[in-house]
């Protein structure tokens, strides 16, 4: 038995939460017993929910592996993630499924629950085994080719159609292949003094578009990845003014980085650490995307945690990978974008990063209110600390943020996931 005292549930008023077997059994003022850890007023959210996280195990443990990965994302404040399924093996068939479900359960910080691909191999050509993925030990529920598009509109209405039988939902990464092909960031004002190819705008929204299109025309669940434009977000906004089963997420970088950091920043101009897909795009794109965030349009935050190498990002612009790694600082770029703006409050927090991915994810156990007879996956979060980000502290593997050296608020003290902490004091138990 533990009893946390001292925190704020939602950011509220200061309680004790009695842990007793896994389970919330007790919120209230004055709780003892057992071992008792201070919470020092921190805030208490629900344990984080992961719906886009790259593990890259099986196939790149250069990179990062489902054990420091997880470690990552506890770190983060993390209680469950899911791991996609661009690896090497890709994730198409139920044993690789299985494979790094049983990587998560044995190795595991938090719970990891793998995402299926949607086409044989990611090649945009042939359906998956996704009846056999949602069977397995590893009960997929999402299913996505991220890092790649399914562009043919037919393999997309077949997939739409086939996970509608075990409630499943197809993640979109929206890049219509052929508008940015050599696309080196965000086509504009800045792309055209940099003379680098432009990713245009359309790419995205028109993938979109379509996908809403069909996810309406056959009655099934459509989760747009990583949502980077304005004019997505007024897309995605007509499609739930339909009704329509459509959700959305954002990553922190998208809410917080500007397209002009490749041509001037701290680290320097065609700095490969600003290189992702989607690419970082304008002010006004970012100011479209907390709004939208803070609106509901946008249902989540999914970290797109991307991990990569150092030979891999510390290349000239063009050779360099796209991804930035995001476990350990997205709590607190939320809290710098949408939180310290006014934009959003904790409760609105725990409902996007932890309930609503939950949710989408059709995970159980995960995403619960916090009160008694719920799980104890548990997020204790000071938001008044100040923290320089310093990548040589990372769990993670990789090394590649692009908030290096940057001052960003708060800092996670505790994660438990089901009464088991994870993290202490900051640090991996
Ligand atoms: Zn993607």
């Amino acid at each position: 038995m533990i009893v946390v005292k001292n925190v704020r549930i939602l950011g509220g008023e200061p309680a004790d939460i009695r842990i007793d077997q896994g389970v919330i059994a007790e919120i209230g003022q004055g709780l003892s017993g057992g071992e008792e850890i201070d919470g020092g007023g921190a805030v208490a959210l629900p344990g984080l929910v992961d719906l886009h996280t790259h593990l890259r195990e099986p196939g790149r443990e250069d990179a990062e592996t489902v054990q420091t990965g997880t470690r990552s994302a506890a770190r983060g404040g993390y209680t469950a993630v899911h791991a996609m399924a661009n690896t090497s093996p890709v994730a198409d068939t139920a044993g690789v499924v299985e494979q790094v479900w049983r990587l998560g359960r044995e190795f595991g910080h938090c719970d990891v629950h793998p995402v299926g691909a949607v086409t044989v191999g990611l090649e945009g050509r042939q359906l998956a085994e996704l009846g056999a993925m949602a069977d397995s030990a590893a009960r997929v529920r999402v299913f996505s080719d991220d890092g790649r598009c399914v562009d043919d509109a037919v393999l997309m209405r077949r997939a739409l159609e086939y996970v509608k039988a075990f409630d499943g939902v197809v993640a979109q990464h929206a890049q219509e292949p052929r508008l940015t092909q050599g696309a080196q960031m965000n086509e504009g004002v800045v792309s055209g003094r940099l003379g680098l190819t432009g990713w245009p705008a359309v790419a995205e929204e028109a993938i979109i578009a379509r996908d809403c299109l069909l996810a309406a025309h056959v009655g099934s669940r459509l989760h747009v990845c990583h949502v980077s434009t304005a004019g997505s977000v007024e897309i995605i906004r007509w499609a739930k003014s339909k009704g329509w089963d459509v959700t959305a997420e954002v990553t922190p970088h998208h809410l917080l980085l500007t397209d002009d950091l490749v041509e001037d920043s701290p680290v320097g101009a065609y700095n490969p650490i600003y290189k992702v897909n989607p690419p970082l795009r304008t002010r006004a794109d970012v100011e479209a995307l907390r709004a939208a965030l803070a609106d509901g349009t946008i249902d989540i935050v999914a970290t797109d945690h991307a991990p990569h190498p150092v030979e891999d990002k510390e290349t000239e612009w063009s050779a360099a990978a796209m991804g930035m790694v995001g476990l350990e600082t997205a709590l607190s770029v939320v809290q710098e974008a949408m939180v310290e703006t006014g934009l959003l409050d904790w409760a609105g927090v725990a409902q996007r990063m932890s309930a609503a991915p939950a949710r989408i994810g059709r995970l159980s156990g995960q995403g619960q209110p916090l009160e008694q007879g719920a799980p104890a996956n548990i997020t204790l979060y000071d938001p008044s600390a100040r923290t320089e980000v310093d990548p040589s502290a990372f769990a993670s593997k990789s090394r590649n943020t692009p908030y290096e050296g940057m001052t960003l608020p708060g800092r996670v003290v505790a994660t438990f996931l089901r009464g088991r902490p994870t993290v202490l004091e900051g640090k991996l138990v």
